[in-house]
């Protein structure tokens, strides 16, 4: 068994106030569809040291240090494949407790993002359909939101995807993303994030269609 394998890659911490304790998320490399299938084990996704304290999880000559602390129900939305239905689903992720400094880490599966409920890969898409394939926005939510009842008044309208370009022009979401001119509609917005989120893809899927590429590199993204 190779250590690798068996601990998560931080790819992206982010820590969360929550009353007085901090609680920080670390991602695994285990993509969500993978994760709903099957829980991975506490040893599977320990942290191999404290993202706060940076404590090693096992010391050599020590007893552990960061300890399996239960599961956490979370929400996320989207499609789980580039082309499946929007779902919700609830993931039961992982949490740890650093004994050196108590910090509370959770750790998460690729492509769930701190204080959103839609899934990284669910945004890249909206993304490509709004601003590379042009899709109207209905078109886009019907493909991407678990939610498809829309009232008269939200027809034309998405608030998701307003928000998601206006938090890229803000840099607060794909950080990796470089800064659109301000004059820039929000459907030229969403094309650089999307061409930009695309060339995240594994090298696998140079040949796939671009909502495919855009899906997967936006759960590797920063
Ligand atoms: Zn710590």
């Amino acid at each position: 068994m190779s250590a690798a394998n068996t601990h998560p890659v931080v790819l992206r911490t982010n820590t969360v106030k929550r009353g007085r304790s901090t609680q920080t998320i670390v991602h695994s490399a285990i993509d969500i569809k993978t994760w709903l299938a099957r829980i991975p084990s506490v040893d599977e996704v320990r942290p191999g040291q404290c993202p706060r304290c940076t404590a090693a999880s096992r010391p050599v000559g020590q007893g552990l240090q960061i300890w399996g602390h239960g599961l956490r129900d979370r929400q996320s939305r989207g499609p789980l494949e580039a082309l499946g239905d929007p779902v919700e689903v609830t993931l039961r992720v992982r949490r740890y407790l650093c004994r050196p400094c108590q910090a509370l880490i959770v750790v998460v599966p690729l492509g769930v993002i701190a204080g959103r409920l839609f899934a990284a890969a669910a945004i890249g898409l909206a993304l490509v359909l709004f601003g590379v394939e042009g899709l109207a926005l209905a078109k886009v939510r019907q493909r991407v939101s678990p939610w498809q009842r829309v009232g008269a008044t939200a027809h034309g309208s998405w608030l998701g995807l307003r928000r998601w370009v206006r938090a890229i022009r803000a840099g607060r979401l794909f950080v990796s993303v470089r800064r659109s001119p301000a004059h820039h509609s929000a459907r030229q917005v969403a094309e650089r994030a999307a061409m930009t989120l695309a060339a995240l893809a594994p090298p696998s899927l140079a040949a796939a269609k671009i909502a495919e590429r855009v899906f997967a590199g936006a759960a590797r993204a920063r």
